[in-house]
């Protein structure tokens, strides 16, 4: 296993932050003080739903897109993702102008699958409970001599995911917690170097899906732990590993990783609607959904709280959001 906490470094979200100035939109921080009665702790939301694509994702495959080369560029890029990364690519290749083709399983919501077809990629459909999606895009890369480009594990799109941190500890200064929704862990590696620069001494949490709580069993054990598909709202996060560079970077920076359940997570998607007026897609009340339910104790303390994206089907939101009203 190559050493990438040791390469990857602070330096290179630095690096990424200048390559997506003017391309992605830095998102608002905001405050609730009704958040704030019902949780105990000051808390801040950087809202990488009104991020372009409507999710951070478009930070890490913007910086990795960047960073090719004539003849990666000439050849286009593909990945494999359940929705969010997908549109990103797509977008990052459509503003790029190159090729991409994107691998996506039969179930994705069908607003992910139409947005990305939007913004230009060609979409490869698999079964994500037979088909192992990893072997057909290397098979797709080789194939067709494209760029892979993965969800999470790779350094350029842990570097593009850290900015969304660097950018919410640059408008509150040093925080005590931070709270990061966690998948394969691109969001949680970058932001937890990001943390690290910028507030030493801020614990930095993972938040994941008590469905499928590999992430938490991965740091107590101190090696990525492989799980079934999990079964949850939370589309998003539903990842069988953490990946190898993401595990690198968390068990040297991460303090702790909890779950919350899918009720804790429509419960939250109702508060935004209701009390911020804000649509948050389930993956994205995760981090929210910790503090909203005193899963993890923020009273008396600042806490910064990524909200990751705002992805879903009109009809599922209502359906999610009335269940838990
Ligand atoms: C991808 C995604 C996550 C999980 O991010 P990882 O980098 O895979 O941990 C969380 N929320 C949303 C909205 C996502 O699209």
């Amino acid at each position: 296993m190559t050493d990438t906490a040791a390469a990857l470094s602070y330096h290179d979200v630095e690096l990424a932050a200048r390559r997506l100035e003017g391309a992605a939109h830095r998102t608002p921080v905001l405050t609730s003080t009704t958040a704030d009665k019902l949780s105990g702790g000051t808390l801040f939301f950087k809202c990488e739903n009104y991020q372009r694509m409507g999710a951070f994702k478009f930070r890490g495959a913007y910086n990795a897109i960047a960073k090719f080369d004539d003849a990666q560029r000439a050849a286009g890029v593909v990945t494999f993702s359940s929705g969010n990364h997908a549109q990103a690519i797509a977008l990052s290749a459509k503003l790029a102008g190159i090729k991409s083709v994107i691998i996506m399983p039969n179930d994705a919501p069908a607003l992910k699958v139409k947005a990305t077809k939007e913004y230009g990629g060609e979409v490869v459909t698999y079964d994500r409970y037979t088909e192992d999606r990893e072997a057909i895009g290397r098979r797709l890369s080789e194939e067709r001599g494209m760029t892979l480009v993965p969800p999470y594990d790779h350094p350029d799109v842990i570097a593009g995911q850290g900015t969304a941190a660097k950018e919410l500890f640059e408008e509150t200064g040093e925080l005590d917690i931070l709270l990061v929704c966690l998948g394969g862990g691109g969001l949680l590696a970058g932001c937890a170097l990001a943390a690290r620069a910028l507030s030493p001494n801020c614990k930095v949490i993972g938040v994941e899906p008590e469905a499928g709580n590999d992430g938490q069993q991965s740091l107590r054990l101190g090696e990525i732990v492989h799980i079934a598909v999990p079964k949850t709202i939370a589309d998003g996060a539903m990842v069988t590993h953490l990946g190898v560079h993401n595990f690198e970077v968390i068990k040297h920076h991460v303090d702790d990783i909890v779950t919350v359940s899918d009720a804790q997570l429509a419960s939250s998607m109702a508060f935004f609607a209701e009390r911020m007026k804000m649509v948050v897609e389930p993956t994205g009340c995760l981090a929210a959904a910790a503090a909203l339910h005193g899963v993890v104790d923020v009273r008396g303390k600042r806490v910064g709280i990524l909200i990751s994206g705002g992805n879903v089907d009109l009809s599922r939101f209502a359906e999610l959001v009335t269940a838990a009203a």
